[in-house]
């Protein structure tokens, strides 16, 4: 069983012994060299997973399917069995999963049940240069579990293999105790890189990128030799955006291409993003028809963690989403930022995987001087650590601070993040977790969610919080269609939908939405009737269920809390959405905006596709669930609530001095 030739065959037996031979190792090549698909097989075949699985994370749900599926495939086996893959939510494994594909987060998750990880025998982190911040917790974490003496002992027989492209390898290796990096030849071709000029500094933060990056492809369609596109977008909005001007040649391109009227006659145009479903994306893969050229519009997961074969041309818009924290109002925000100069060469390099091909960047030269860092900024020191500081506490890493980071956070956001656990009191003033912090952390969520679940669990009320927070946790459930005669029509039919429960709390509507479509004869075409995502939906059904089970368990222990209320339905459920989301309370402070009470004083506006857009001056205290931000602060799925729900929580907001957290995390 020799598997498909890719440059990593020649290196099969000495990566086998390398990792037999060694705890640590780093295997670094080119994307597309095979690491992914064939590594894990080959250790497979060698007997490395007798006494235990082998474990791969990727840090994107996508690519983790993607090659748990290939590889099942390649191997000739039912997915779920030999080969299966986990992701939040969704566990395609069973007893006999040798080969088990995971996000990055589910196997942070599991070192909460499984501290020493006893199921593996081998653990895989796939794609360690996109830095995610589940892969650098990991990294943290195997360092401490697996080369320095822990009293809880430590696991002297497993191995870990990082994964990585050609980056940072040296910093990589020092931080594994200078572990040895064995690096697979691969062969690429040359790419010839094209500054296009068509974005300037000046046009950070329009959305132009996309109609410029439509007339490129285009252009290189009509003038180019055969050989495929790949166009790098930022979102699933903008390529479906994209995709549509692409079949239509829409009437807004200017023609200074002189796209003539057969224009895009021979191009199959495919969109590749993360919540299309797997047989969508499977299509991606397959060569298009003789004398077709294929053109697949993607976000940046075609940059490293899938790879296209037949490329020749990238089109590259120079722009990225990314979540980044925001220190004006405190939260992170899935933002649309420039790329670094290192994500535009990697962008490039797909197109010389075949041969020699070109890379057409959208942006001028100097937009690659002035707005494109050198490298990406890992997540770690991006994006708000709330999350995996709760996770660390539970697993008695009391010194978050000192925690072996490769690349340590800023301090002032360690001490956020301590801030506001101690505010949803999951820790105590000395940093420690509470028995709420050891139930928050059970929960897939984020904490204010599963705050808000807890309270409900306690008040057995869960049948109001767990379809929320199950709808919250899947893609935007609504459809806003591109025709404005079709989103006219869509509008009335969600307004409908509002108007049901009262019509002035976006978390009700989603209560009432899951509640009716599980309800009606044929929930497909209840969803279609009210332009609703029937996949988002179902998967929401899904979430409940497992959320549910949770909530069960826990219910089943003897000090998990118990309280009454008398109330109505409405009330309970405003009352527990408090419970969780007081940090984002927000007082009216004109006309149409509010001012959060955080201590960071924001003033927001709520976002248009809230039921009370329009409706803000009958309101006074009001919770969101997330921002949006443009040239202002929107907050989005937005409730209004009674200044006496939260007087008593506000005061958590600012009796704490983040440094008392801290000074015992220091100890
Ligand atoms: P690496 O991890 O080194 O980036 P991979 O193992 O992901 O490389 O990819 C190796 C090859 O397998 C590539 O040519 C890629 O196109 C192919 N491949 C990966 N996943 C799939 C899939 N789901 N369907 C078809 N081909 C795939």
């Amino acid at each position: 069983m020799d598997g498909p030739d890719l440059p990593i065959r020649r290196s099969r037996r000495q990566l086998v012994e390398a990792v037999r031979e060694r705890p640590f190792l780093i295997v670094t090549g080119e994307t597309g060299s095979g690491k992914s698909t064939q590594l894990p097989k080959y250790l497979y075949e060698a007997g490395l997973a007798k006494h235990g699985a082998i474990g791969v994370t990727q840090p994107r749900r996508v690519a983790t399917v993607s090659v748990a599926q290939r590889v099942a495939e390649e191997m000739g086996c039912e997915l779920g069995a030999l080969v299966g893959y986990q992701v939040r939510f969704d566990d395609c494994t069973s007893e006999d999963t040798a080969i088990r594909y995971m996000t990055d987060g589910c196997l942070l998750r599991q070192i909460l049940t499984d501290p020493l990880l006893s199921k593996y025998s081998v653990i895989i982190l796939d794609e360690a240069h996109e830095r995610s911040l589940s892969t650098d917790i990991l990294f943290g974490l195997l360092k401490k579990l697996f080369l320095q003496q822990k009293p809880t002992g430590r696991r002297t027989d497993m191995k870990v293999v990082v994964m990585s492209a050609t980056l940072e390898v040296e910093k990589l290796s020092e931080f594994f105790g200078h572990c040895s990096v064995l690096h697979i030849p691969g062969r690429s071709f040359p790419v010839k890189e094209i500054f296009c000029n068509l974005l300037s500094p000046r046009d950070v933060g329009s959305s132009a990128y996309v109609t410029e990056a439509v007339k490129v492809a285009l252009d290189v369609h009509l003038n180019e030799p055969e050989g495929d596109i790949l166009v790098f977008l930022t979102g699933q909005n903008e390529i479906e955006r994209a995709c549509d001007l692409l079949f239509k040649k829409a009437e807004s391109i200017d023609y200074r291409y002189e796209v003539h009227d057969r224009a895009v006659e021979g191009l199959l145009i495919l969109p590749l993003y993360g919540s299309m479903s797997t047989d969508q994306q499977k299509r991606i893969f397959l060569p298009a028809p003789r004398g077709i050229r294929k053109c697949v519009v993607s976000t940046n997961i075609a940059a490293t963690s899938l790879t296209i074969e037949g490329v020749r041309y990238v089109v590259d818009s120079g722009f990225v989403k990314q979540l980044n924290h925001n220190p004006r109002v405190g939260l992170d925000i899935l933002e649309v930022v420039p790329i670094s100069k290192s994500e535009a060469k990697q962008r490039a390099g797909r197109a010389g995987r075949t041969s020699a091909g070109k890379s057409f960047g959208l942006f001028s030269r100097e937009f690659w001087e002035q707005c494109m860092p050198e490298h990406t900024v890992p997540e770690i020191r991006r994006t708000s650590l709330t999350s995996v500081i709760l996770t660390l506490k539970c697993l008695s890493v009391h010194d978050v601070i000192r925690f072996p980071y490769l690349d340590p956070p800023e301090e002032r956001h360690i001490l956020e993040a301590l801030k506001e656990l101690y505010q949803c009191d999951a820790i105590d003033r000395r940093g420690h977790v509470t028995r709420l912090g050891e139930f928050l952390v059970q929960f897939p969520l984020p904490p204010n969610l599963s705050c808000a679940l807890i309270k409900a669990a306690s008040l057995d009320c869960e049948d109001l919080l767990l379809p929320i927070a199950a709808m919250l946790s899947v893609e935007n459930v609504f459809i806003r269609p591109g025709d404005p005669q079709k989103q006219k029509e869509a509008e009335l039919q969600h307004q409908e939908l509002a108007s049901q429960v009262g019509g002035c709390n976006d978390f009700a509507t989603l209560l009432n939405i899951f509640e009716q479509c599980k309800a009606s004869k044929s929930p497909s075409a209840w969803c279609q009737k009210y332009w609703i995502h029937w996949r988002a939906v179902k998967s929401a059904f899904s979430v409940e269920r497992q959320l549910r089970e949770i909530t069960t368990k826990l219910k089943q222990l003897p000090d998990f809390p118990k309280e009454t209320f008398e109330g109505s339905r409405t009330e309970i459920l405003r009352r527990c959405l408090c419970a969780g989301y007081f940090i984002n309370v927000a007082r009216r402070s004109a006309a149409r905006t509010f001012c959060t009470m955080d201590g960071h004083g924001s003033i927001v506006y709520i976002h248009p596709s809230s039921t009370l857009h329009n409706q803000e001056t009958l309101l006074e205290w009001i919770i969101f669930h997330d921002v949006a931000v443009t040239s202002k602060i929107y907050v989005r799925t937005v409730c209004p609530v009674r200044y006496e729900w939260v007087r008593d929580l506000l005061p958590r907001l600012h009796q704490v001095d983040a440094y008392e957290l801290s000074s015992v995390a220091r100890e």
